[in-house]
């Protein structure tokens, strides 16, 4: 039987719905949600992320500006204008969208935004509240994803996770997130990365699959125990001339093969990717009310 398709675009337009409510009692006390997205240089993918991100925030009345700056920009002239948006009492959330070029240390930058505004969920702050258990803004990815698995009825309670990626904005927050004594998670959790030798003998073990790589097609149908819950967080561009922008997404997973071994699968693009932006404004309108409580 082929999978259930988990489909981020149908859960992503649940969470705006919910939101709406929170929104609209928030601009009743004067309080209008702001985000402020940074963005260094011209890598279009980047450019791309930025731009459904403001779409996103303007659909669901969410106030949104992009601050758009040339690759060259100094790390000192950077940290300025984080500083600026730190201060700024309007502006209630701070992305940095990444990766930055390379003479900037994205640890720095990072750093130097508000845990307050830390909308994104990667401050250092953000990411030992989490590893704490305490409440903090969730990574965007992550919590996307968790909300995929709990909205389609595959909790994750109980079952195993294995994770194919470690980094610091999607498959260790997630492995974190997902071996914590709370609802919605309490998984028995693998890790898996660049040292994990065969990946196989993990992912065939696994209930819920978490694809994070970002290597086109490394999951294969072999891979996958018959039934098992499958996430794609893979987006990689593969050249294709056919295509009109001259390529096309693809994720980690094999998804061809993959739908008829699995019981579910999320596609991509149209799985994860929403979801990482529904949260993303979650996290906004979380930090508005935070800071006008
Ligand atoms: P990343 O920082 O490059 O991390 C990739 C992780 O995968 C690393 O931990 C790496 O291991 C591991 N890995 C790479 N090749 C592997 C292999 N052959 N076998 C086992 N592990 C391997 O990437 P990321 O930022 O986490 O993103 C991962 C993918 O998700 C990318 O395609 C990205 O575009 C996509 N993504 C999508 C969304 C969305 O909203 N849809 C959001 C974020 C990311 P090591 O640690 O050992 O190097």
């Amino acid at each position: 039987m082929a999978a259930q398709i988990i489909d981020g675009r149908i859960v992503a337009e649940q969470v705006y719905k919910d939101l709406a409510h929170d929104i609209a009692s928030l601009k009743e006390k004067g309080v209008y949600p702001r985000l402020s997205v940074v963005l260094v240089g011209d890598d279009p993918a980047s450019a791309t992320y930025v731009g459904n991100k403001q779409k996103a925030c303007e659909k669901n009345g969410i106030m949104s500006d992009t601050l758009h700056f040339d690759a060259r920009i100094s790390e000192f002239r950077l940290l300025d204008v984080i500083t600026e948006l730190n201060q700024d009492r309007s502006v209630h959330g701070i992305l940095v969208q990444l990766p930055l070029p390379t003479h900037l240390s994205p640890d720095r930058i990072i750093e130097a935004i508000s845990p307050d505004k830390d909308v994104d969920g990667i401050h250092p702050v953000s990411r030992g509240r989490l590893s704490s258990g305490l409440d903090c803004f969730l990574p965007c990815t992550p919590a996307g994803i968790q909300r995929l698995l709990l909205y389609y009825n595959h909790s994750p309670e109980g079952k195993h996770v294995v994770v194919v990626g470690r980094s610091g904005i999607v498959g260790m927050p997630f492995a974190i997130m997902m071996m914590q004594k709370k609802a919605g998670a309490n998984a028995t959790v693998t890790v898996c990365h660049t040292g994990s030798g065969d990946l196989e003998p993990f992912t065939t073990q696994a209930d819920i699959l978490i694809a994070a790589a970002g290597k086109a097609n490394i999951i294969q149908a072999g891979m996958v125990k018959p039934g098992a819950i499958v996430i794609d967080v893979g987006t990689n561009r593969i050249e294709d001339p056919s295509k009109p922008k001259g390529y096309r997404l693809a994720g980690d997973v094999d998804f061809d093969r993959v739908k008829d071994i699995a019981g579910a699968i999320s596609p991509v693009p149209g799985g994860v990717g929403p979801m990482t932006i529904a949260m993303l404004l979650v996290n906004t309108v979380k930090a508005a009310r935070l800071a006008n409580a």
